[in-house]
């Protein structure tokens, strides 16, 4: 278990995590392609007790999820980055978005999730197609 330290884009918001294993879980659900403007997110889950805020506070955007559960949106009120999101029908734990943590660019992709939703031009890039899941497992 190592700790890693994330930031939004204007630095406002500062955080840490710890990770077992540090990797992104690329998440193609059209939530993500609409709040984010990309294809996909990166994403990682991990319990609410290995997430802490060090600088800042969250705004918090709320809709519902696939289940009919509410998803409330973490994120930077000066500039927008998302940091975490909380589904609660998955109970005490965090979808922390792995793009804003230090070291980033060099993790592998674990799995891929609602690849149901890809765009047509974009390939499932996880190495063990096993891990590429129609919806979130
Ligand atoms: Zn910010
Ligand atoms: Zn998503």
């Amino acid at each position: 278990m190592s700790t890693f330290n994330g930031a939004c884009h204007c630095k406002e918001i500062s955080y840490t995590v710890k990770l077992e294993q540090p990797s992104h879980i690329l998440c193609h659900c059209d939530a993500c392609k609409e709040i984010n403007g990309g294809e996909f997110t990166l994403n990682q889950v991990v319990p609410e007790g290995d997430f802490q805020l060090i600088k800042g506070t969250l705004g918090k955007y709320t809709y519902a999820g696939d289940s009919g559960n509410p998803v409330h949106c973490y994120f930077c009120p000066n500039c927008t980055t998302h940091i975490y999101h909380h589904q609660t029908v998955k109970g005490p734990f965090y979808i922390v978005r792995t793009a804003t943590l230090e070291g980033a660019k060099e993790w592998p992709v674990a799995a891929e999730v609602y690849t149901k939703n890809l765009a047509k031009w974009q390939p499932i890039v996880v190495d063990d197609k096993s891990k590429a899941f129609e919806l979130a497992p």
